[in-house]
């Protein structure tokens, strides 16, 4: 702690300064976004009151507070300070002073740092620890240059470091502060410049506070970011890749590196109860050697340096799967879910290894036996546990076959359902890891394909001529797009929209050649709406042109 006062305490002019600043200037905020779940506001002189659990804002004739909403800053608050959408125990709000009331606070203690406060969403599970914070903090440090490393992270969820605080560490050279440390510098604390909230830009995944968990309806992140993040992170961790360390010790670009499969296993909870006769089976089938990890008796840089030279990651559904994000490309993943559950309505490691440009093969395994299953009634209910309900609601849970959807977070059938452990049926297992692998191979032959988009089509140009009474031609042309010179694309092709003035409908086709006469249901006599685009290797759309007006 005094190792952290010694690096807060300024020198005495610098503290003078900040404290006329603060008294004339009072504070200034300017937000991104209308909206406050899409809103980062950055500030200068922001103030936090460790006494009442408040920041304030001191309002002088020089402050600024922009987006200025008067009290609809409280429908619902200013911004969500955790990267978790519109969550009501995470929203952000400060209250109001004016500079004069000052005098009678005691003596605010200046942050000089860049501060980068918000909130972790749930610190004790890794799967939560790399979605909610580390992807969006990295990716938020990304968006403001100031937030560099030699930014200051304050966590102000409240709780304490958890089991994965070094992890949070990588993200700048300095110690991140936690809400408790905060009160240990004093009563009033002022961040001379600070930025609140956290970006939403990376997450894929929504947990079910307002409807079943599921992808989130529209992702904005892909593999390539994602990756960009894992380099990253290894980088941090001091972790070369074991692919790459052979290839550096060999010299050779395509060495032979020996393949291998990692098996996660859960200690306490969710277990693989054959784990030995599962890893045996593995090894001859694959003739691979097969690794065992656990969260519980590895370190997590050892895990993951083990995780980014894998081909195949086996594990029971939860949170450990999220080290999928260090697998290389081309790797399987393959999930297991306990009896009752299907996978298909549990899908965040799914929704990461299928983000285009993963580059990751997705399978999942579902125990269909009920007698392989071994559930834990009388477990707290956290843990599934459902001895404290109504007998008959406990015998409807023991007789269903499947959990239906449901709502985060306290559905006792889901949990109770999600805490067996599974003797694996090794046979069924086999069937689905072989599938993968053959996928896998496939794959890895394929060449990896462009991810360019073409550009516009540039001008196209129509002309019209009229045949006869009923018939009549539309004569399109256009200029590839200008990027197409410099790519080498498989395959080209345009798509041509044709619609009549005042028709809501519109006739498409698709084209090779950059040129094309019309003649088919083309009246005399009559306006048409034309787009062109065009369109690399079938799914790389590029935008349509400006629309042609074409009058037979
Ligand atoms: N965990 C673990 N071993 C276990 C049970 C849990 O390492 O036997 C870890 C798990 O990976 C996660 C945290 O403890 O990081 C919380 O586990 P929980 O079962 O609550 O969450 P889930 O894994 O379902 O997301």
């Amino acid at each position: 702690m005094t190792q952290k006062t010694q690096e807060l305490t300024q020198d005495p002019i610098d503290y003078h300064l900040a404290l006329q600043t603060l008294h004339e200037d009072g504070t200034r905020m300017v937000c991104s976004s209308k909206m406050h779940t899409d809103r980062i506001c950055r500030f200068d002189y922001l103030c936090y009151c460790t006494e009442g659990d408040e920041f304030v804002f001191f309002h002088s004739n020089y402050s600024i507070m922009l987006p200025n909403l008067g009290s609809r800053r409280f429908q619902p608050a200013l911004l969500d300070m955790s990267s978790v959408e519109d969550h009501n125990t995470q929203y952000f709000n400060f209250l109001e002073l004016p500079t004069a009331a000052l005098k009678f606070l005691s003596k605010p203690v200046f942050v000089p740092d860049v501060t980068f406060i918000f909130n972790r969403f749930n610190p004790d599970n890794i799967m939560h620890v790399f979605h909610d914070d580390l992807l969006p903090a990295f990716y938020t440090m990304k968006l403001f240059s100031d937030l560099d490393e030699k930014a200051r992270l304050v966590f102000m969820e409240g709780w304490g470091e958890g089991p994965h605080f070094d992890l949070y560490r990588l993200l700048s050279n300095k110690q991140p502060l936690l809400k408790e440390h905060l009160r240990d510098f004093g009563k009033l604390i002022c961040f001379t410049k600070s930025y609140v909230g956290v970006s939403k830009m990376t997450t894929w995944y929504q947990y079910g506070f307002v409807q079943p968990q599921g992808p989130k309806a529209n992702i904005l992140v892909s593999g390539t970011e994602i990756r960009q993040f894992s380099k990253a992170f290894l980088v941090k961790m001091n972790i070369t890749r074991i692919e790459e360390a052979d290839k550096d010790a060999s010299g050779e670009e395509e060495s032979e590196k020996e393949e291998y499969i990692v098996l996660f296993s859960r200690l306490t909870t969710r277990l693989i109860l054959n784990e030995g006769e599962l890893i045996t089976a593995m090894a001859r089938e694959f003739q691979m050697k097969v690794f065992k990890v656990s969260l519980e008796e590895q370190s997590f840089p050892t895990i993951v340096r083990l995780v980014s030279g894998a081909s195949m990651l086996v594990s029971m559904h939860g949170a450990q799967l999220i080290t999928s994000l260090f697998l290389p490309r081309g790797a399987v993943v393959v999930e297991l879910f306990p009896y009752a559950i299907n996978p298909e309505q549990y899908s965040p490691y799914k929704t990461l290894a299928t983000l285009p440009g993963m580059d990751l093969h997705y399978f999942s395994w579902r125990n269909m036996k009920k007698e392989n299953s071994v559930a834990h009634p009388d477990r707290p209910w956290e843990q599934g546990g459902i001895a404290h309900l109504k007998k008959e609601e406990q015998a409807r849970i023991m007789a269903s076959k499947e959990v239906l959807k449901h709502l985060c977070c306290r559905n006792p059938e889901w949990l109770f359902r999600i805490y067996q452990d599974t003797l694996v049926d090794i046979p069924s297992l086999l069937q689905v890891l072989k599938e993968a692998m053959k996928s896998r191979l496939s794959f890895n032959k394929s060449k990896p394909t462009s991810k360019i988009h073409p550009g516009r089509v540039r001008e196209a140009q129509c002309q019209t001529s009229v045949q006869a009474t009923d018939k009549a031609q539309l004569i399109i042309s256009w200029k590839i797009p200008w990027n197409l010179k410099y790519l080498i694309v498989k395959e080209v092709k345009y798509e041509v929209w044709i619609q009549e003035l005042g028709e809501n409908t519109y006739m498409p086709y698709i084209l090779q050649q950059h040129n094309f006469t019309f003649s088919e249901n083309i009246k005399p006599f009559t306006t048409y709406m034309v787009w062109v685009r065009c369109i690399f290797n079938s799914n790389l759309l590029g935008p349509f042109a400006d629309v042609l007006v074409c009058k037979t």
